[in-house]
């Protein structure tokens, strides 16, 4: 059975097929998110299409699709019930009807932080972790957690989801959610390009020179001794240790497993975080482990793939919410 998967990110849509955990073909589109996700879905039956006939699938043999996307969804009511900023059409917007008039397919949908942790407890590097928080670093930053073995979903499903908007300065920003300080409108790559053509380091930074700039070209700059891109990225540390340290505190896991983009430049990160986060986190039972995402691109497609199985209940896995 093959499982169609789409992640509707701020800059890219991810498209993959996917078989017991095993990624058959995958496809990205730019998502234009300012615009909305109405104009993108003839573009992404487009690209499911020729996926499936460039490798001699039939839709009759694919069991479902599994939709994840950036904001707060309902997985019952199959709709997304608020977003922040990016997509704005599609709260409310009915994806199962659409995946039935085009694909004669049943969905699942999910926020996708929640998806990307699914997928790593499912397939991923941190498989059969039940306490755990995950932090997915794209164009905004996404948090999960696990607590004894169940995902946390909440009473209004917003449990988990929300360490992006964990205040990591009360002075800060105030953030597209209406919050002062958000972690996401401190430290995330989307809100980067702003922050530093504000800075007077900027006319004689390295970053005058990058077309766009954004975790990637801080970190290359950084590596290259520039002055702006070393502070900048000490800054974020401190935002994304205090979010993690914040994580912890809220939902005890044993593990935080990291996730997106960002993670392509782990070798760089992940020593500075982990030992900010070590030295504040108040974990009296022991050390929380860190996990990487083994397919930081692939975590969230991996993890509708996993909430398909485990709807169609069959094979091994089964996730059980709360
Ligand atoms: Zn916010």
């Amino acid at each position: 059975v093959i499982d169609i998967v789409i992640d509707f990110g701020g800059t890219n849509i991810k498209i993959g097929l996917i078989s017991d955990g095993n990624i058959l073909s995958q496809t990205r589109l730019p998502a234009y998110s300012e615009n909305g996700i109405l104009p993108r879905l003839p573009k992404v039956v487009e690209a499911i299409t020729e996926l499936l006939q460039t490798n001699a699938y039939m839709p009759d043999q694919c069991s479902g699709i599994g939709i994840a996307l950036p904001g707060l969804v309902d997985p019952e009511a199959k709709t997304l019930l608020s977003i922040n900023e990016k997509y704005a059409d599609a709260v409310g917007f009915e994806f199962d009807r659409w995946a039935q008039d085009v694909f004669h397919l049943p969905i699942v949908i999910e926020n996708d932080a929640r998806a990307a942790l699914i997928g790593e407890i499912s397939y991923g590097s941190a498989r059969g972790e039940t306490d755990a928080v995950l932090i997915i670093f794209g164009t905004g930053i996404g948090t999960a957690a696990i607590m004894n073995g169940r995902v946390l979903r909440g009473k209004h499903q917003q449990a988990g989801v929300l360490g992006g908007h964990f205040s990591t300065d009360v002075h800060g920003e105030t953030c597209n959610c209406g919050n002062l300080g958000c972690l996401e409108a401190q430290a995330s790559h989307r809100m980067l390009s702003n922050k530093v053509k504000h800075d007077p380091l900027y006319p004689k930074s390295m970053l005058r020179d990058s077309e766009s700039i954004g975790y990637q070209t801080i970190i290359d700059s950084y590596e290259s001794d520039d002055p702006l891109s070393s502070r900048l990225l000490e800054d974020m540390l401190v935002h994304w240790s205090a979010g993690i340290v914040n994580l912890i505190h809220a939902y005890d896991p044993e593990t935080v497993i990291l996730s997106g983009g960002l993670m392509k430049s782990a070798h760089i990160i992940l020593p500075l975080l982990e030992e900010r986060v070590l030295r504040s986190a108040w974990t009296p039972w022991g050390k929380v482990r860190f996990i990487l995402a083994k397919e930081p691109d692939a975590s969230v497609l991996l993890g509708m793939s996993s909430l398909l199985q485990s709807a169609r209940k069959q094979g091994g896995i089964h996730i059980e919410f709360i």
